[in-house]
């Protein structure tokens, strides 16, 4: 069954300042035969394909749009250790000895972004640094307890609580009574670091083809996978389509909500008004469910994220709306006009943990980072291609997390999501 497609969002300021060429990536014609075809060209296919080149696989990836068309392509850009969930999720679900393992994967992942991006010299202005924001007493309680339990039973001591003077050296706003400052986390430009895995699996000898969305999976042994005008056949798949699936995989489509979110870009701060906001070059997101969250670019836009929708239709005044979080968390940028605004799909889990998995012998999958899954999606593409290879020991790690569908089929989802949301909207304000 295949759903009706959602309004599109209109393109990012990111497409506005592309700074890696990929070249030409020609719609998929005829038939093409390859060890593996990769679906969908956001940073899981992208590095799925580009590791599964370093392998020695022959590879086919297809992308419905343009490489970067789906979240990747449209994020806030932080790339951040941990999951969308709290880790005390997947400790509940797996046991203080895994979730010890998958924390420290999720640090890996933030370390293999830098590396891919040294290794393949991708223009993709990484900056280091994030804060995590407390925008009322109970959240500073918590994230102080956060902190002392990471140090304490997941010798993770990157985190620093943060107030007073200390705070305003990193960020200049009386909206939040703390944060806790990450040393590993940081940002970077989303599209250009998807843009450069891309090219970096190109130059491996990965086959690319933009604008060929895949409108059949056929399964087996070879499994087909066809398009408009083509078709690859190939030993395995590979699934990176995440909340943009629509359908392809009905098996997978239950496990998956898709939600989405909101961006603007201002105009260029001055260099002035840019040390009134972040002087040391932060992220930020805030400790609400429903969270704002932001950074500068490199040419000093603010570049700020908040706001969810679950039938894909922007909400009303958003513009207006963005406006006045950013006047009321910084008034001295009120005035500055917003430039860009544009929006992304992210797909969510029931509990906000990864799904990654299997189907059958040879079709492998990871979505649902629960928008969180900059860095984590990266690491995705690796253990995707040690998995093909046979070495499935980290994959599993992840693929063990059990993973409940979403109650009521596909017509109850979304008021049922709508309602928690409302619920945590109201719990924000408290
Ligand atoms: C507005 C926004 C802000 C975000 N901010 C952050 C952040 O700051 N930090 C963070 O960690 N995470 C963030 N996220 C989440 C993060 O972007 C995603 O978790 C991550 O990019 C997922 O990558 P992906 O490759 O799995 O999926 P995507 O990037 O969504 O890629 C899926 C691709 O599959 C393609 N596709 C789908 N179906 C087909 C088909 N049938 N045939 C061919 N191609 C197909 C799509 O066109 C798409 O390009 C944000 C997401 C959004 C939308």
């Amino acid at each position: 069954m295949t759903i009706p497609p959602r309004p599109e969002h209109p393109a990012s300021w990111y497409r506005a300042s592309i700074a890696v060429e990929l070249g030409d990536c020609p719609p998929l014609e005829g038939e093409q035969r390859a060890d593996v075809c990769v679906i969908g060209g956001g940073i899981t296919g992208c590095s799925a394909a580009l590791h599964l080149a370093e392998r020695g696989y022959s590879v086919v990836l297809l992308e419905a749009g343009e490489i970067g068309h789906g979240a990747s392509g449209r994020s806030g850009g932080q790339i951040l250790p941990g999951l969308g969930t709290d880790i005390a999720t997947v400790e509940k679900a797996l046991g203080r000895a895994r979730a010890r393992e998958i924390w420290e994967m999720s640090r890996e992942a933030v370390r293999l972004t830098a590396s891919l991006i040294e290794r393949h010299d991708i223009p993709c202005e990484l900056a280091w640094g994030y804060l995590h924001a407390a925008v009322k007493p109970r959240h500073v309680r918590e994230l102080e307890a956060f902190g002392e339990r990471m140090a304490r039973d997941y010798d993770y001591s990157a985190l620093t609580l943060l107030e007073g003077n200390a705070l305003r050296q990193h960020v200049v706003s009386d909206a939040y009574p703390a944060a806790l400052f990450d040393a590993e986390g940081g940002h970077l430009h989303p599209l250009n670091y998807t843009l450069g895995l891309a090219r970096a699996a190109r130059r491996a000898g990965v086959s690319i083809h933009e604008h060929s969305a895949v409108v059949e999976l056929r399964r087996g042994e070879p499994a087909t996978v066809i398009t408009a005008q083509g078709r690859v056949v190939a030993d395995s798949v590979v699934l990176g389509t995440n909340a943009y699936q629509a359908g392809l995989v009905p098996e997978l489509s239950g496990r998956i909500m898709r939600a989405a979110n909101y961006m603007i870009a201002t105009a260029p701060l001055s260099e002035a008004q840019a040390a009134q906001v972040l002087p040391k070059n932060d992220a930020l997101s805030d400790a609400n469910f429903v969270l704002d969250y932001y950074r500068l670019s490199a040419d000093r836009r603010l570049i700020f994220g908040g706001e969810v929708s679950y039938d894909g239709r922007e909400p009303r005044n958003l513009e207006a709306r963005m406006d006045d979080k950013i006047a009321r968390i910084f008034p001295v940028l009120e005035g500055v006009p917003i430039e860009y605004r544009w929006g992304g799909d992210v797909a969510i889990t029931l509990d906000r943990a990864p799904d990654f998995g299997r189907l059958g012998r040879n079709v492998y999958y990871a979505q649902g980072y629960s928008g969180h899954g900059m860095a984590l999606a990266g690491l995705a593409g690796q253990l995707l291609a040690d998995a093909i290879a046979g070495q499935r020991e980290r994959f599993d790690v992840f693929a063990a997390m059990p993973h409940r569908r979403f109650p009521g089929g596909r017509l109850l989802r979304k008021p049922l999501l709508v309602l928690a949301t409302h619920y945590y909207q109201l719990r924000d304000r408290l």
